[in-house]
């Protein structure tokens, strides 16, 4: 996939007058996450204000890092949540520090909360059939008033054509992603300028997550800022992608000194 050569962002968006904290070259949004939500995606969604959000962890920035089509994508959100303690962890170490770590998974279930109550829409794009499916019945179940418009699993072939087609047609308020990175940001930044509105999000594994197929790691693992190891001992078959995200907190302690 190529760099986004048809979605410009506007000249102006409330977003740029959020605080940011550069982290090798990508711009993270320095917000709480109940600030995300109040001042900038809820009156978005109410707005109907288009709207992109990257939740991206050290992984991501080190591909940013090789890959200039994807950093150029990614450049094109606009908010860049910092969703992992080593983007935290980073930014204390250089002196900038980020208020708070936001994991995707808990912006993706207030984002829904919220358009339950408001009566909103959504579409689910990606993940496994079934993983989608069962995705699709644990949302209904969790959000009654929320409105299902559509649904497509990430493996069929001409899924990304298809999708885009329902989503203009379809108009929903929040669009989740769920191909993985990089294929749901380039997703994202290659059909966005054909859709009226939306609050696009790419949220990885989370399908995953609300189907049952993966646990989550329990609070405390999270409160001690160890979800990616309780990720590692339960996938162990991600141990290369942990080795990113060494060699990124590597590259920001050599940065520092
Ligand atoms: N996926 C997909 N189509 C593909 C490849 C992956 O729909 O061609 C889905 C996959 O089934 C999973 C998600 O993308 O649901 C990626 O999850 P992963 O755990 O890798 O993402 P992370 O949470 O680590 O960003």
């Amino acid at each position: 996939m190529s760099i986004s050569t048809q979605y410009k962002k506007p000249d102006f968006k409330s977003s740029d007058l959020v605080d940011k904290v550069n982290i090798m070259d990508i711009n993270f949004i320095n917000l709480s996450k109940q600030d995300l939500l109040e001042e900038h995606l809820y009156p978005q969604l109410l707005s109907e204000e288009k709207c992109f959000i990257v939740t991206a962890n050290p992984e991501i920035v080190m591909r940013a890092r090789e890959d200039i089509n994807y950093k150029g994508n990614v450049e094109l959100a606009d908010y860049v949540v910092p969703d992992g303690a080593g983007v935290v962890l980073a930014s204390k170490i250089l002196k900038r520090p980020i208020e708070e770590r936001i994991a995707g998974f808990d912006l993706m279930l207030d984002l829904l909360e919220f358009a339950n109550v408001q009566k909103l829409s959504c579409y689910l794009f990606g993940a496994k059939d079934y993983v989608n499916e069962r995705a699709v019945l644990e949302i209904k179940r969790r959000y009654p008033n929320l409105n299902i418009v559509g649904s497509e699993h990430g493996y069929s072939p001409h899924a990304d054509k298809i999708v885009a087609e329902q989503i203009k047609l379809l108009q929903p308020d929040i669009i989740l992603v769920a191909l993985g990175s990089p294929a749901q940001e380039n997703w994202i930044t290659d059909n966005l300028h054909q859709f009226a509105k939306g609050v696009f999000m790419g949220v990885g594994g989370s399908f995953d997550v609300l189907a049952g197929e993966v646990k989550r790691a329990p609070a405390i693992w999270i409160k001690l800022n160890m979800e990616w190891l309780y990720r590692l001992l339960k996938q162990p078959f991600r141990w290369k992608r942990i080795l990113k995200a060494i060699e990124f907190m590597l590259r920001i302690v050599l940065r520092k000194f």
